[in-house]
């Protein structure tokens, strides 16, 4: 336990939108330490940052293993992380060790469902080629053959992981005129009626979609899952759109599909690695749109994180509930 008036200790990964910070200061409970910078903490520096802290707010980009959680040792009670997704902590190790997790769904659900849709009229209509082609003088005159592409009216969207952000996507867009909904995951959901969603295996998913959109989290289970077989059973004719975790994606075999055409256009909003170097193959493709991971990047998205992302560690350190707690 923590002494009388002696502040618990809290280590921030990086600089944060000020709403989480100031909920932090006004409780007065802790004492912060933060890697006050917009670029990534190195490893050395978080090893040490985080040395005999009783709470951790991190970020996706940290990885939170065995040698973090040695590192901070026994006081660490609660990691916080400004995300939804929580592939970059060693959950087993956290577990063991009886450190509670904090993180934050639903806050950025809307923003990420609408990123999701920007980038899947951006691939499928080919916008930052057009865009492209005015700036480079390709554009010559109105051409009924010319940078053309696919529309959702009468499509069938499939979308794999129909979880929060999937069922946001889903109906934002049925209003576009979809004709069919289908979903893919461990398990139907009720929620589904309301986009007429069909719960079909993943193959009937990737051979009848026209568009597929991923927004399931990354598991071991999902890890991969996009590979050439499952590319092999895309139409040619059909969009692929992934705004969950890029590791859920096998890079190389989306390239030899992108560029054999065998699908037709891929829109990413996540890579493996991220950033993703300038000078890989995928940015090559003009049938590639890749964008560098703004699902939830709208200001008052982030600045609503930051605060949940707060008021978790908070509830944490204090031993109290927490507006967002992982079940372990
Ligand atoms: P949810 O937990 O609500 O949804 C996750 C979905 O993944 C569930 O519906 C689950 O389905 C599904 N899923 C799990 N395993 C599989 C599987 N083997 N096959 C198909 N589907 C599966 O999470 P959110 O919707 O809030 O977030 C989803 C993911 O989006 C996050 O984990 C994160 O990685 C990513 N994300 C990306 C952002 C970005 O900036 N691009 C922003 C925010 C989140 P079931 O219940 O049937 O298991």
């Amino acid at each position: 336990m923590q002494s009388a008036g002696k502040l618990m200790k809290v280590f921030i990964t990086r600089r944060i939108p000020q709403e989480g910070l100031k909920i932090l200061s006004a409780a007065g409970v802790c004492e912060v330490s933060q890697w006050d910078s917009d670029e990534p903490v190195p490893r050395a520096d978080l090893l040490k940052g985080i040395q005999g802290a009783h709470g951790l707010l991190c970020l996706l980009s940290d990885k939170i293993d065995a040698e973090v959680l040695e590192a901070a040792g026994p006081n660490l009670k609660v990691i916080s992380t400004l995300s939804v997704g929580f592939d970059h902590l060693a959950i087993d190790e956290i577990k063991k060790r009886g450190i509670r997790v904090g993180y934050t769904p639903d806050v950025l659900t809307d923003a990420t469902a609408e990123l999701t849709v920007a980038l899947l009229l951006a691939t499928a209509r080919r916008l930052p080629e057009g865009v492209e082609e005015v700036k480079n003088g390709g554009w010559s005159s109105w051409k009924p053959l010319w940078l053309c592409g696919y529309g959702l009216s009468g499509s069938t969207v499939g979308v794999i992981g129909l979880g929060r952000i999937g069922m946001a996507i889903a109906q934002r867009l049925m209003p576009f005129g979809v004709k069919r909904l289908l979903y893919s995951g461990r398990t139907a959901k009720p929620h589904a009626a309301e986009v007429n969603g069909e719960f079909v295996p993943l193959d009937t998913l990737v051979s009848e979609s026209d568009f597929i959109v991923v927004s399931c989290s990354l598991t071991p289970e999902t890890q991969g899952m996009c590979d050439k077989s499952f590319f092999s059973k895309m139409k040619p004719t059909a969009v692929f759109i992934n705004t969950s975790r890029g590791a859920v994606v096998n890079q190389e075999h989306l390239y030899e599909a992108l560029s054999s055409g065998q699908i037709a256009a891929a829109g990413l909003d996540v890579t493996t690695p991220e950033p993703l170097p300038t000078n890989h193959q995928l940015l090559t493709l003009k049938n590639c749109v890749v964008l560098p991971h703004i699902g939830s990047a709208t200001y008052s998205t982030r600045g609503v994180m930051s605060a949940l992302a707060a008021q978790n560690l908070l509830g944490g350190l204090q031993g109290t509930d927490m507006p967002s707690e992982l079940t372990l």
